[in-house]
């Protein structure tokens, strides 16, 4: 019963990664490259949520900076 075409949703965010869409199913489309997430507004909410927090714990933790830096070092 779900109705995903195009005309009924609305995008709220794009870039070259993928791109976040309101839909009239009542939830929001996450598309990044080949995967498509359906979400509701509560789990909207809480993938940001669990992303700004993944974000801030690895600026917070500088034990992870030498995961980035290390694989160029020798
Ligand atoms: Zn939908």
């Amino acid at each position: 019963m779900e109705n995903h075409l195009d005309d009924n949703v609305v995008t709220l965010a794009k870039s070259p990664l993928g791109m976040v869409q309101r839909c009239r199913c009542g939830g929001y489309h996450i598309n990044i490259q080949h995967v498509t997430l359906h979400l509701s507004t509560e789990g909207f909410g809480g993938l940001a949520d669990l992303i700004r927090q993944a974000k801030e714990q690895e600026a917070d933790n500088a034990f992870f900076s030498s995961y980035t830096n290390g694989a160029e070092e020798t």
